[in-house]
């Protein structure tokens, strides 16, 4: 069986316009052939189905990547463990993905695309099930994690402290998916805003989405003392150890992974001078400001920028983070970190790009996609 990256990213290409479909599609398939596997998803499957097509899309345009696209299977594989994924589910899926596409790229499908799709998904099943079989060795599907501290820092963002009943190593800049009792089989995913902890303790910066099902029960029906699951820690924003000065941007809680990077170079000893530029829309909203001007006075090659986007009274920085970000010298020789809202990190991202930074220095959170 010899994989065909070509033949599968034409095909997709058909699909991708009607994702949405061929996503409602594939599940309608799945559960119709194997009724069983309904009660492993989360009643809503809105979410879902972007994940699918998400881990879908960038594995098929990663094809023709090895490494990226090992690692990136590697990743999803070790998570799925938290659902009691087992090797069978994946020829059930497999099943329904083939005929997802073989329904939605019907125009132009031959039995070369068919051979292409079959080799591909199998060698990217494989990978899943071995890595999530080497994990399963040295390392639980899921940690329970008790709440031990819960401050509610403005009327939406809570800042919540974890401590998992486990050891859970991590790398700082990597996010956790967090199911809460509330929504029993409903996982988001949240960035672990500090550097790894003697008392193995993490923090979450929450903000409650309106009508969001995680962020809301997180923010507003969480205390002290309740128990939530983690999914492994995943995510690829991680600190490069390239010696060079760094320039975060962060948007909102966007600020979580990248406060545990700046934890990070503090605590390796490291001392580069350091921008972190924090934005918000409105100055109440700069939910983490006390903390990170304490961390400034102690370390005087970080500087702490908050910026502030619609407040007009007020006397800071005021402006759009990837604006304000090209009112300071050239970045073209930093590391760059940006995280916040997609269109934030995207425009701040070329932005950079223009003004001569390397896509190689610029490190942005990337969604792990889950199906
Ligand atoms: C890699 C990664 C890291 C993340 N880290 C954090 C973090 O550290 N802190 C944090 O607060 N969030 C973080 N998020 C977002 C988080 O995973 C959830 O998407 C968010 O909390 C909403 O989940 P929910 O279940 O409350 O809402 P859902 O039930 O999923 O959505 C309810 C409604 O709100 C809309 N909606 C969903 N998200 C948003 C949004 N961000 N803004 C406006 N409307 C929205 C949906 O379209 C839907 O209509 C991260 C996301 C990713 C992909």
């Amino acid at each position: 069986m010899s994989l065909n990256p070509h033949l599968v990213k034409e095909s997709f290409a058909v699909v991708e316009p009607v994702a949405d479909r061929a996503a409602a599609y594939f599940y309608g398939r799945l559960f119709a052939e194997n009724p069983h596997l309904r009660g492993m998803f989360p009643p809503a499957m809105d979410v879902q189905r972007d994940r699918l097509f998400g881990a879908l899309t960038r594995i098929v345009w990663s094809l023709d990547s090895p490494d990226g696209l090992a690692s990136y299977l590697g990743q999803l594989g070790r998570d799925h463990r938290k659902y009691g994924v087992i090797p069978e589910h994946y020829t059930a899926i497999g099943n329904a993905l083939l005929a997802t596409i073989r329904r939605f790229a019907a125009e132009i499908w031959t039995a070369e695309i068919e051979a292409a799709w079959v080799a591909a998904y199998t060698a990217a099943a494989n990978a899943m099930i071995e890595a999530a079989d080497a994990d399963a060795g040295i390392s639980p599907a899921w940690w329970l994690a008790e709440v031990i501290d819960h401050e509610l820092r403005t009327r939406d963002i809570a800042v919540i402290t974890l401590r998992p009943s486990q050891r859970m190593p991590f790398v700082p800049g990597q996010y956790v998916n967090v199911q809460t009792a509330r929504w029993p089989r409903v996982w988001r995913t949240f960035s672990i805003a500090n550097a790894p902890r003697e008392d193995n303790t993490i923090r979450l910066h929450v903000r409650a989405v309106p009508g969001g099902w995680v962020s809301t029960a997180l923010v507003e029906h969480t205390r002290i003392g309740d128990t939530v699951m983690l999914g492994p820690p995943v995510g690829t924003m991680t600190p490069s150890d390239s010696g060079r000065d760094m320039l975060c941007v962060a948007g909102g809680t966007g600020l979580a992974p990248l406060k545990a990077i700046v934890e990070h170079v503090i605590s390796s000893g490291r001392r580069p001078n350091i921008h972190l530029l924090v934005g918000a829309r409105h100055t109440h909203e700069l939910y983490d400001l006390p903390d990170l001007i304490r961390m400034e006075s102690s370390f005087p090659w970080l500087r702490v920028l908050p910026v502030v986007s619609d407040d007009a009274g007020y006397d800071g920085m005021r402006g759009r983070l990837p604006e304000v970000m090209e009112r300071f010298h050239s970045w073209a020789e930093h590391d760059v970190y940006v995280c916040g809202p997609p269109e934030m990190v995207n425009e701040a991202v070329r932005r950079l790009q223009w003004s001569g930074v390397p896509l190689a220095n610029i490190r942005r959170d990337i969604a792990l996609g889950e199906f």
